[in-house]
């Protein structure tokens, strides 16, 4: 069963892509989404070459676009500097490719700042099991210096929920307690989004998702502040950037294979994903008209036509309108003028400018009337090609 259906998904996608190649395919641009439904206009996703695994043993390699602010080296201490008087160096320490808190020594920062990401961090709580609650293997993973991601050793160590290994201290508990032993590397990967704020008004809270060796722990949950010990936390501004920092709560947590890549902007701050406002939505319709017709502009025949009423589209052009109408014009006054018998060899470019003027006429980028349309429909109903054999 398998071997059969492998091949009709195959066809089917490669079917749709061929489709898609030519425009006219899906749903047209509206007021708030810039690109058509499987739009070939649409930038290719970034390549980034992706990293490994870890394991206990061996900490695994980071994707090709991370920063990377811990990668085991000892001179990469230089990334760092104590946080209460940066000018210095921190007085933690970098042993076997593993870096530690000094307790005593106080928290650290990166000299690198940052803000929305994707961040990797692994730790390993002190395998000789020394306190209770809190007093246990603890530190913490401060993004932008705010919110703390806790770093705890929970593994057998109840305490306060929101105040649990991956909490986001003083805000939100875990969903679960997915920790290996004391000892043991544990990995968090976190996606962060700092709150904004326009004319003095929140227009999103900011949010953090966990993973926690690889279970969800934090589901998007919303900043309201950043949290922190005692108080609730209030909705308040974040700076543009900062940098990160790693808490000395008394206890000598390591950690390694540090890094972080920066996420693209959210809508409401000008990005390219998702719903967007009309506004930028009227912007990016005209900059992608303009490429269409610049691209055009490079082409001959069938192509230029195509690609000049595909740009219509996304934005209106007196001049592209007017060279796309006499181009149709002349496409079908051409098919008029051919004799019976020769229409057979034309019936692909005929069909695909039929599914053309269809589709124009869907979007009301062409009126319903639009005479080329009406033309071809009547050369497709004469020679039967409408009919299913
Ligand atoms: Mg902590």
């Amino acid at each position: 069963m398998r071997k059969l259906t492998l091949p009709i998904f195959a066809l089917l996608l490669f079917t749709s892509a061929a489709l898609a190649e030519g425009g006219f395919y899906g749903d047209a641009p509206d007021a708030n989404h810039p690109w058509a439904i499987h739009d070939m206009n649409r930038p290719q996703p970034m390549r980034v070459e992706p990293g490994t695994f870890s394991s206990q043993e061996k900490p695994g390699a980071p994707p090709s676009d991370a920063v990377i602010l811990f990668g085991g080296q000892a001179d990469e201490i230089a990334k760092w500097q104590a946080d209460k008087t940066p000018a210095e160096p921190t007085k933690w320490e970098v042993k076997d490719g593993v870096l530690q808190c000094v307790p005593g020594s106080g928290y650290i920062r990166s000299k690198e700042e940052f803000a929305d990401c994707q961040l990797h961090i692994e730790w390993s709580a002190p395998s000789k099991v020394e306190g209770n609650s809190q007093g246990r293997g603890n530190s913490g993973v401060f993004l932008m210096g705010q919110v703390e991601i806790q770093v705890l050793d929970n593994h057998n160590n109840p305490t306060y929920a929101d105040g649990f290994a991956s909490s986001i201290y003083g805000i939100n508990p875990p969903m679960a307690n997915a920790l290996h032993a004391p000892g043991e590397w544990q990995t968090y990967d976190i996606v962060f989004r700092r709150p904004l704020f326009k004319d003095g008004q929140q227009i999103d809270p900011g949010y953090i998702t966990v993973f926690v060796n690889g279970v969800l722990t934090q589901d998007h949950t919303p900043l309201e502040g950043g949290g922190g010990h005692k108080s609730r936390s209030k909705s308040r501004t974040f700076p543009d950037k900062g940098p990160l920092k790693l808490q000395d709560h008394g206890n000598p947590v390591r950690y390694r294979n540090i890094w972080y890549r920066p996420l693209p902007k959210r809508v409401t701050e000008g990005g390219e994903y998702s719903r967007m406002s009309e506004e930028a939505t009227a912007a990016k319709r005209s900059e992608i008209a303009k490429g269409i017709r610049e691209d055009a502009g490079k082409l001959e025949g069938n192509a230029k036509m195509y690609r000049l009423l595909e740009s219509l589209c996304y934005a209106d052009d007196a001049a592209a309108r007017e060279a796309g109408v006499a181009a149709a014009g002349q496409f079908v006054a051409e098919l008029q003028a051919t004799p019976k018998d020769k229409l057979e060899s034309k019936k692909g470019t005929t069909l695909q400018f039929q599914k053309a003027m269809d589709y124009l006429v869907k979007f009301k980028v062409l009126p319903e009337d639009f005479a080329p349309k009406a033309a071809v429909t009547e050369i497709v109903k004469a020679s039967e090609w409408d009919k299913k054999k």
